[in-house]
């Protein structure tokens, strides 16, 4: 269980503002030092910050400097979740979604994103890519602002802002023809429609885009999860030209057969959830970099909920899911770690997902890499992010063990540097 938001709050109050950036030097003793750059851990490491950076990897603290005691500790880079809802409270089912949309108005859930921004962080997630608001318009990119500006406490944030789909595909579903209800995203048909959603989407913020590929899941007989394809390839890739044209990047929810491979056709940049992936479009986007975001855990935290509702093929999906995972390891593409964080409740750690990807065969190493330098290098931050070394930003979290020997361990992060401030300490 996280710590109480007041506690949580007294602590942000007692180390300083939101803002990165303190000019003194601070050296974290470290019992243990997993640096994200190769798979095992150093022992007694001394990691000085100067600023809003790193400056050193030491073997003693410089003469000055603030010592934080972490002996007991392993170190690690700020932990990146690139798969966040911060304005979604958690959808087991149609419900509780429809119930969010019709009955919370933006600001209050504008209200509420800021608590689960928060949450992030103090659950060690310095960055996070938060994957559109679920009809709450343009509020991820004011929680950005915010965050940014020292408003408020929250990771660094990427932006999809309102995402794609087109007529009939996205919830809300299911009500009169006459009444008018909100819709999840932004909808839009035809490619001169998406091409100018994009252009909208970008001037109010967007850093990415956002598409929803597929929906409407079975398993075929042969046990190929299969889908209904949302867009047409042609306006797919009318959407991923319009974004890269303007220095963006697209990433397409894609659970399916159809929806995965339009969507590596079309060069999307990452597919997120690939429950099923075919062999060939794994090969593809190992060659081209496209990464895969694999989102586990929400996968079993929601399932027993939707087969209750009527939808068995939630249960399925896991083990058709593991068996894309492993795959996926064989093949070479760069798997990044995200969760789908407010698909489930912002109250349960989204760093469980390091422990599903260990049940889904990866070492604890290669997951700890993923939630590290592979999503760094997918926000495009590998330069300032995701590894322990001289010149990066100084996003560092501790974990009370050794995640190496039990990777849950990470869902007990007590200490949280973010560009240099501390935000939570043992
Ligand atoms: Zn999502």
């Amino acid at each position: 269980m996280p710590r109480p938001v007041l506690v949580v709050g007294i602590s942000v109050l007692l180390f300083g503002p939101y803002v990165s950036g303190q000019s003194k030097t601070i050296a974290l003793r470290c019992g243990s030092l997993f640096d994200g750059r190769g798979d095992s851990l150093r022992k007694n490491v001394v990691v000085v910050i100067d600023g809003e950076k790193i400056k050193d990897v030491a073997a003693a603290a410089p003469a000055g400097a603030e010592v934080v005691d972490l002996s007991h500790e392993t170190c690690l880079a700020g932990l990146i979740d690139t798969h966040t809802h911060i304005l979604l409270q958690g959808d087991i089912t149609a419900a509780d979604y429809d119930a969010q949309l019709l009955k919370q108005s933006p600001e209050y859930r504008t209200i509420l994103a800021t608590v689960n921004a928060r949450r992030a962080l103090e659950y060690g997630f310095t960055s996070i890519r938060d994957l559109e608001t679920e009809g709450a318009g343009y509020a991820d990119a004011d929680v950005k602002k915010a965050i940014n500006n020292g408003i408020i406490p929250g990771p660094r944030m990427q932006v999809a802002t309102r995402a794609l789909d087109v007529t009939g595909a996205y919830p809300l579903q299911g009500y009169a023809p006459a009444v008018t209800v909100p819709h999840g995203v932004q909808i839009v048909d035809g490619a001169d429609q998406a091409r100018q959603a994009v252009r909208e989407q970008i001037s109010h913020g967007a850093d990415w885009i956002k598409v929803y590929s597929d929906r409407s899941y079975y398993v075929r007989e042969d046990g190929v999860l299969a889908d209904i394809p949302t867009f047409t390839l042609d306006e797919l890739r009318a959407i991923v030209d319009e974004a890269h044209r303007e220095r963006h990047k697209v990433a397409s929810h894609a659970m399916a057969l159809n929806g995965v491979h339009n969507s590596v056709e079309a060069g999307v940049d990452s597919i997120e959830h690939g429950n099923y992936i075919a062999d060939e479009d794994l090969k593809t986007m190992a060659a081209r970099g496209i990464f895969y975001v694999p989102t586990i855990f929400v996968g079993e935290y929601v399932a027993q909920g939707r087969a209750a509702e009527g939808a068995p093929v939630w249960v399925k999906m896991i083990q058709i899911h593991e068996d894309t995972f492993r795959r996926a390891m064989k093949s070479g593409v760069k798997i990044a770690f995200g969760t789908d964080a407010g698909g489930f409740d912002w109250k349960v750690n989204p760093a469980k997902e390091f422990s599903s990807m260990v049940k889904f065969g990866m070492t604890p190493a290669q997951a700890l890499r993923a939630g590290t330098a592979t999503s760094a290098e997918l926000l495009g931050m590998k330069d300032s992010l995701g590894t322990i070394e001289a010149g990066k930003l100084a996003d560092i979290v501790a974990v009370p063990g050794d995640p190496l020997a039990d990777v849950s361990v990470m869902e007990k992060v007590d200490f949280v540097m973010k560009g240099g401030a501390v935000v939570k300490r043992p």
